[in-house]
């Protein structure tokens, strides 16, 4: 399987590009790609100055309003399961919630000239058991999309 990057896209580009599920019309909540440096990192594809399309790359949730602390309850619940996973989780006092993790909950950072160069991304969406592909090509000059591309499948 390994490892990829995840990239999320302004849905005002999803739209005017056509990039939804071929056979249902569905608009990707992200994209995957193995175009960057494969560290599951997350980047957001959105409008600049109205018309260019630029790559930031997110950070982290930082956003305190979207932090849940556990209530004394879960803390109780926590304490009574000795996996590691959940010692660990315990440690950190609480969770980030869904939304913490949505790109205009997170700091963009603006990555300049970059990337420069050409990154196929995909998705794929559940029909009854049979994934459909949704992949597309996106060239950046200089950190600027400058065509992307339906890849077409067989
Ligand atoms: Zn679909």
């Amino acid at each position: 399987m390994g490892m990829y990057d995840t990239i999320f896209i302004d849905k005002k580009i999803l739209k005017a590009n056509m990039m939804v599920c071929p056979k249902c019309g569905a608009i990707p909540v992200s994209f995957q790609t193995k175009d960057l440096n494969n560290l599951m990192d997350c980047y957001y594809l959105k409008l600049v100055d109205g018309s260019t399309m630029r790559l930031f790359k997110l950070d982290d949730p930082t956003d305190k309003k979207f932090w849940h602390h556990f209530t004394p309850e879960e803390k109780e619940e926590n304490k009574k399961n000795k996996s590691a996973w959940f010692a660990d989780l315990y440690a950190h006092d609480g969770y980030w919630e869904d939304e913490a993790w949505l790109p205009e909950n997170r700091h963009q950072r603006d990555m300049g000239e970059l990337p420069h160069q050409w990154l196929t991304v995909f998705d794929l969406c559940k029909h009854s058991g049979v994934y459909v592909e949704i992949e597309y090509r996106i060239k950046f000059t200089d950190g600027c999309v400058e065509t992307i591309e339906k890849v077409e499948k067989k």
